[in-house]
């Protein structure tokens, strides 16, 4: 973020107004201004890191339990059962505002927005050779 503030900072700071839903030390939560479907809210760390992987322990365990508490209410206020909880890191991934943030998309039996991927099947002798890299790069 090189020393500008965020949109989502300043959304944060109350620089620019939003619909707020929950607020706490580490967390910010308001509905997003362009919803793929009704109740489509996000939920941002305080912490103006860019991508996922950069968030101190401390916003990643925080934002864990604000979006399950947060999915709980948009559930009981909409009556959806079925929501996803999307979250892109990178310009090539779909991020457009590079301070992380989760979106939770209720999912109704008439919404039009699609969240699938074509795949492939996995190749087992690849496989375990790149599961045991990812997991010797966990500290
Ligand atoms: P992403 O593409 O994952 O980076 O998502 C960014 C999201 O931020 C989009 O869904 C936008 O609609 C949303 N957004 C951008 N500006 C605002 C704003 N001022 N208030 C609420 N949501 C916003």
């Amino acid at each position: 973020m090189k020393g500008e503030k965020s949109l989502f900072t300043r959304i944060i700071e109350g620089e620019i107004p939003s619909f707020k839903i929950y607020e706490n030390e580490h967390v910010y939560s308001f509905l997003d201004i362009n919803p793929a479907s009704y109740g489509h809210t996000l939920v941002v760390p305080k912490e103006p890191a860019s991508s996922l992987h950069e968030l101190s322990p401390e916003s990643a365990s925080e934002l864990g339990m604000a979006l399950a508490k947060i999915s709980k209410s948009i559930l009981e206020v909409t009556g959806v059962d079925s929501y996803n909880v999307i979250q892109n890191n990178g310009s090539e991934a779909g991020q457009t505002v590079f301070h992380v943030h989760f979106h939770i998309i209720p999912k109704y039996p008439h919404s039009a927005h699609q969240l699938t991927w074509d795949s492939v099947k996995l190749d087992s002798e690849d496989a375990s050779e790149l599961a045991r890299k990812i997991s010797m790069g966990i500290v």
